[in-house]
């Protein structure tokens, strides 16, 4: 009787992973499935418009150019622990970097990299963070050799040495403010940036982050320095502006009044004045003024203002 009873509880324990209660299929794995996948998404999206980016400025940031493979990689140890464990699932214990997304015409697809692949060597570095994928000086040459897990398999593929400017470009999930930042080597969106704006502003504001660390800022700020971080600001919305046209994007004013909007809001938290970002809509139409003149003659995208 005893036995009977063990058996039959382990069965009704085994039978509730898969299944409710009420004996329908449980709706929990399916909504897994589907937060992975829209993260995914998000990352891709993002990853897509700052690599375009990337490659369209190569001119504007020799410092720091690396080779852009093309392809959108999400790191699992950033997820939830649920996520990261379903992505092990799905893409094979202990799987960490896995290509997300393969973005048409990059080095990527030409090489024949494919969603789903993880990574596991560049030449002969062991890949431990992301951002070797993206600043790694160690790559010269025309070509990388890169090691894939593809199912059961490990694959090499060489991929052609795209370069452009290597800033890892990344979300930070579970943030509800609308916001994005450089730190010197990467820029961070929010998952509500991400959410709630589209794709021209999301590149004006890849295209300023980049700016920002091409121009050594985020180092140079020690200290709360008003009179520098305003120029720093005005500078980066320069050069922004110039790489996010240069990828093609477009820098609508009706846009960027809304984004000025908006930071304006924080800004007057922050006890900023108002003027100040008044002035700073005046320079960025002015901006897109410059920019749109050049188009219309032909002219290369290259900025007037030296800066540094
Ligand atoms: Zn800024």
């Amino acid at each position: 009787m005893l036995v009977l009873l063990l058996l039959s509880g382990d069965m009704a324990a085994s039978a509730g992973e898969g299944a409710s209660a009420d004996g329908g299929e449980s709706e929990a794995p399916r909504l897994y499935e589907a937060a992975l996948d829209h993260w995914m998404d998000r990352e891709t999206r993002l990853q897509r418009i700052a690599q375009r980016i990337a490659l369209a400025g190569a001119e504007l940031c020799p410092e720091d150019l690396a080779p852009i493979l093309g392809v959108s990689i999400i790191d699992t140890t950033a997820l939830d622990k649920s996520l990261e464990r379903l992505a092990h699932t799905r893409y094979g214990s202990g799987s960490r970097f896995v290509v997300a997304a393969v973005f048409e015409g990059m080095a990527g697809a030409k090489a024949g990299l494919k969603p789903g692949d993880v990574l596991l060597r560049w030449g002969t570095i062991e890949v431990e963070r992301l951002h070797t994928w993206y600043a790694n000086d160690k790559v010269h040459g025309t070509t990388s050799s890169l090691l894939v897990r593809r199912g059961d398999s490990e694959v090499r593929v060489d991929v052609e040495n795209q370069r452009g400017c290597g800033f890892h470009t990344s979300i930070r999930k579970g943030e509800d403010e609308i916001n994005a930042y450089a730190t010197g080597r990467d820029v961070v969106f929010t998952d509500a940036y991400m959410r709630t704006q589209g794709d021209d502003v999301i590149a004006n504001t890849v295209g300023h982050e980049f700016a920002h660390n091409i121009l050594r800022h985020p180092g140079r700020r020690k200290h709360r320095d008003f009179w520098r971080s305003r120029r720093h600001e005005r500078e980066a919305d320069y050069l922004g502006l110039y790489l996010s046209a240069r990828a093609g994007y477009e820098s609508v004013e009706s846009k960027w009044s809304d984004r000025v909007g908006l930071l304006g809001v924080f800004a007057f938290e922050r006890g900023i004045t108002h003027p100040t970002w008044q002035e700073r809509t005046v320079l960025i139409q002015q901006t897109i003024d410059e920019i749109s003149k050049k188009r219309a003659n032909g002219e290369p995208l290259w900025p007037n203002e030296e800066l540094q």
